[in-house]
């Protein structure tokens, strides 16, 4: 068998959406993967929310830009699927509770923030009445994470260049000829590159050159019946989002490793979270809840590019809190690195190199 231009560790969104661009490219992919419990893809809101938070401008420049980049992915992934995705583009509202919250919310979003005033606000969603006013996003919004992973599971099971194996890689191997990954039952999948894409579980992969700061950090979400507001509305410590007729109501933020346990104290976090912003959503049936590990970088930002001292390993892991707004626009930024080359200046803020080795 002819050995694989690329193996990737790791099938979630980024593993999938890497090796549906390189194979678009005509390299031969091997992806594998052994699925998890805690893996951030399909536990994840799906927020595209670059103008929430503050960041460098060339960092908040990539993350608009990834923004920009889903209607067309998503039609590029229709047309390969015949699956339509939820695109969600009516805008973020970032809640205060007071007028100097408000302000203060102003003075550090970027300037296509709408201000509105407890009117305004009221006017565009009646659920908020009793809120001061709030910021809307108006480009923001989100996407169902959910039916995207499965879109992506199909469009890479539809690539006749992308192998899909269900095996658990136990090391990264980069003696011999060619670099591999080295898995638990003792299969070597060796490759012209590799791609290190296996979410929160990337910080503990052995025999890498360099340790990698990505860090396991658990979210809990819980789904409530009913749909009372249009928009998704960040507030302090987290927000609300509507899936089809319900509300995914999010996250925690706990520092607990691998565990993936959903906490009765997590629930009633989430619980009182909802009833601050919604006073009628203390009594809607819980639907369901979950939780999952986000793959936190030391500095929140994802971790791309190949290693300065093994040129043939690529990274696309510590996507942290946005990995589903970046992923697909990453996957190209990447190619050309696929491809033997540089990544792109857009994605520079995210070079491995900024980490230094030991
Ligand atoms: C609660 C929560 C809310 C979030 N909300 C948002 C949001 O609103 N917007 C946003 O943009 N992002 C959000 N995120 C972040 C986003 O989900 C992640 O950044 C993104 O999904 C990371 O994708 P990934 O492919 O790197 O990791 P994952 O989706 O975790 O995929 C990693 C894959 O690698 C596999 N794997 C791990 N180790 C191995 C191994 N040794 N061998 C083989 N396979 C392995 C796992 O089983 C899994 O399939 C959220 C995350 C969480 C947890």
């Amino acid at each position: 068998m002819s050995v694989p231009d690329l193996v990737i560790a790791g099938g979630g969104i980024v593993g999938l959406t890497s090796a549906l661009v390189a194979a678009r490219r005509g390299l031969r992919v091997t992806l594998v993967d052994q699925p998890r419990a805690g893996s951030a893809s399909r536990a994840s809101a799906g927020l595209l929310a670059p103008s929430i938070g503050e960041s460098a401008p060339a960092v908040h420049d990539a993350f608009v830009a990834a923004r920009e980049f889903y209607p067309a992915f998503l039609d590029q992934l229709l047309a390969r699927t015949e699956i339509a995705i939820p695109l969600d583009r009516d805008g973020v509202i970032d809640l205060a509770s007071t007028s100097e919250e408000l302000d203060a919310l102003a003075a550090k979003s970027p300037p296509t923030a709408e201000r509105l005033d407890q009117r305004a606000l009221a006017s565009l969603e009646p659920a908020l009445a009793d809120h001061a006013g709030g910021l809307l996003h108006p480009h923001d919004g989100a996407v169902d994470n959910v039916t995207l992973m499965s879109a992506l599971d199909v469009a890479v099971a539809r690539q006749s260049r992308i192998a899909r194996m269900t095996d658990e890689v136990a090391s990264f191997d980069g003696r011999g000829n060619l670099p591999g990954f080295r898995s638990r039952g003792g299969t070597r999948y060796a490759g012209k590159r590799l791609l290190v894409a296996n979410g929160a579980w990337a910080g503990s992969l052995p025999g890498l050159p360099r340790p990698l700061p990505v860090r396991p950090v658990r979210g809990q979400l819980m789904r409530l019946e009913g749909r009372p507001v249009r928009r998704v509305i960040h507030v302090p410590g987290g927000y609300l989002v509507p899936r089809g007729n319900s509300l995914v109501v999010g996250a925690t933020s706990e520092e607990v490793g691998l565990d993936t346990s959903v906490t009765p104290r997590g629930l009633k976090d989430l619980r009182a979270l909802a009833t601050r912003t919604i006073p009628v959503l203390a009594h809607a049936p819980m639907l369901d809840h979950w939780a999952g590990l986000r793959p936190m970088a030391a500095d929140g930002l994802p971790i791309l590019g190949n290693d300065p001292q093994v040129p043939a390993l690529c990274y696309a892991c510590g996507f942290s809190r946005n990995g589903i707004l970046l992923a697909p626009w990453a996957a190209e930024q990447l190619l050309p690195v696929l491809l033997g080359g540089e990544l792109t200046a857009a994605a520079a803020p995210f070079s491995v190199a900024r980490f230094a080795a030991t």
